[in-house]
């Protein structure tokens, strides 16, 4: 169940849920990789979820051989912990986070779904972890295009405001940002919603043929990453400029710690049939 990871700002990770009912349109590289590989055939096999039944006795054999070698876990790469309208996974993922920090080892997680309110409960979950929502839009119509079965923009950036007027850190997955082809909206508009967080991590679209036909792809790109950066500069909040998106290097600030609640007070507010299988 925990591997490590091959992406820069994640260490090990863990993957409990077989496909995905959010069915992004982008496209969903994990289920682009799953199709490659044979492991599904069709975008329909991918919105059909299927959890590892036995991820938490499996994980319980793998906590002792890995505990001193894990810095953290991230939840997840290729589904997503929180899948909106399944609670089955949500609370399968709400156990795995739990054992995870009962035996010391912290939990970045992200997702397109709405975090559980219980999860403020530091005795059980731990303090340490980040939780993260990704948010590429404001635009509802935009979201049933292109993300159809998530969770509405308006509930994620709620559910993780509460998490982070507790107290707990949060960051934002700003990407894969879409280009004016595909939606006119105004960025800042979207930064002033989540002036709350500790990070934003911001990255171009690939993979997107719509994209790569927008004329001015580079600068708009650029311009908008230089955007991320003033606001978070201005704000105290720690960024991270995926490579390709600004240049060719990744660009990053990472030395803001946790903002006091009367420091948010100056930021802008928020105004606002189940298939089973083992693993061996
Ligand atoms: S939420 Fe993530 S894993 Fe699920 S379909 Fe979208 S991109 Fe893929």
């Amino acid at each position: 169940m925990l591997y490590k990871s091959g992406v820069e700002y994640a260490d090990y990770c863990i993957n409990h849920v077989e496909g995905c009912s959010h069915g992004c349109r982008f496209p969903c590289y994990a289920m682009m990789m799953k199709k490659r590989c044979g492991i599904i055939s069709s975008y329909e096999e991918w919105l059909e979820p299927k959890i590892v039944e036995n991820a938490l006795e499996l994980l319980d054999a793998e906590i002792p051989k890995l505990r001193n070698k894990i810095k953290s876990v991230h939840l997840c790469f290729t589904t997503d912990p929180f899948m909106h309208g399944w609670k089955e996974i949500s609370d399968l993922t709400l156990k795995i986070i739990e054992e995870l920090n009962q035996n010391g080892i912290k939990c970045t997680v992200l997702t397109k779904g709405v975090y559980p309110k219980e999860l403020i409960d530091t005795q059980k979950y731990g303090k340490d972890n980040e939780y993260a929502i990704t948010l590429v839009s404001l635009d509802e119509n935009f979201r049933k295009q292109f993300e159809p079965g998530t969770a509405p923009y308006s509930d994620r950036i709620e559910s993780l405001k509460y998490l982070s007027d507790q107290g707990l850190k949060t960051w934002i997955s700003m990407e894969p940002y879409p280009t004016p082809n595909l939606v006119k909206q105004d960025l800042k508009e979207i930064l002033e919603k989540i002036g709350f967080v500790d990070e934003i991590i911001f990255g171009k679209l690939n993979y997107n043929v719509k994209t790569s036909e927008f004329e001015n792809n580079k600068s708009f790109y650029e311009k908008r990453a230089k955007m991320v950066v003033n606001f978070c500069e201005n704000n105290r909040i720690n960024y991270h400029i995926k490579r390709g998106t600004w240049g060719e290097t990744e660009k990053k600030n990472k030395n803001f710690s946790k903002k006091k609640q009367s420091e948010l007070n100056d930021i802008s507010r928020l105004k606002l049939p189940l298939l089973q299988y083992q693993l061996s």
